[in-house]
């Protein structure tokens, strides 16, 4: 499986598409995944196709200095490697539901509790956020190089990259995530999440920036 650069593959779920129910669906994770991620792979590759000079950049290169990309390539680019990077991690920031048990996360939960006061006032102000988003977009629990915390909300497929920021754990706000089961009511959702939320995959996420 190669992912450091073009072509760029299809990355399987680390679950299978029912492994998230009741709080996703499968149908939704079949076309999310296999649609929607399949599109943005696909697209970043046509876009990168003629520009051999690109090829042996990782899609962390592309998105990071995505200001200095050919300008006739440079949108798709931010909206397909976006796609790819952004779906990448959310996707691995979830976790099957038979496996959601004994999840720990002390680094991460130390550094939450130091800077939000709790996890429930994390979680409530992380909600807010994802409320907030106006359109299709994320919210990202993002850190600093120095493992500095914080809340970040992105438009379309935009990435935290090209603001120094590393993601700790993702959602996905854009209604294909969640109209089939919860209409246009986001907030159900994002309830939902929180419960296979991938906490070891954020642990691992926060000490990888910090060592
Ligand atoms: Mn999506």
């Amino acid at each position: 499986m190669n992912n450091n650069h073009y072509p760029f593959e299809l990355v399987p779920l680390p679950y299978a598409y029912n492994a998230l129910e009741p709080y996703i669906d499968e149908k939704t994770m079949q076309l999310h995944h296999d649609r929607h991620l399949q599109t943005y792979v696909n697209n970043l590759n046509a876009a990168l196709k003629n520009y051999p000079d690109l090829h042996n950049w990782s899609l962390e290169q592309l998105l990071y200095y995505s200001d200095i990309l050919p300008l006739e390539i440079r949108t798709a680019v931010i909206n397909n490697g976006g796609g790819v990077f952004n779906h990448n991690n959310f996707f691995a920031g979830m976790i099957s539901v038979s496996e959601d048990k004994n999840q720990t996360a002390p680094n991460l939960m130390n550094a939450i509790n130091s800077q939000f006061g709790s996890f429930d006032e994390f979680k409530k102000q992380f909600k807010n956020n994802a409320l907030s988003v106006f359109g299709s977009g994320y919210t990202w629990l993002a850190s600093d190089n120095n493992g500095k915390l914080q809340i970040v909300g992105t438009k379309n497929q935009d990435t935290i990259l090209p603001m120094n920021l590393y993601p700790i754990m993702l959602i996905d706000v854009w209604e294909h995530a969640y109209y089939l089961k919860n209409y246009n009511v986001r907030a159900d959702y994002i309830d939902n999440w929180f419960n296979i939320l991938n906490l070891s995959q954020a642990e691992k996420n926060y000490n990888k920036i910090r060592s």
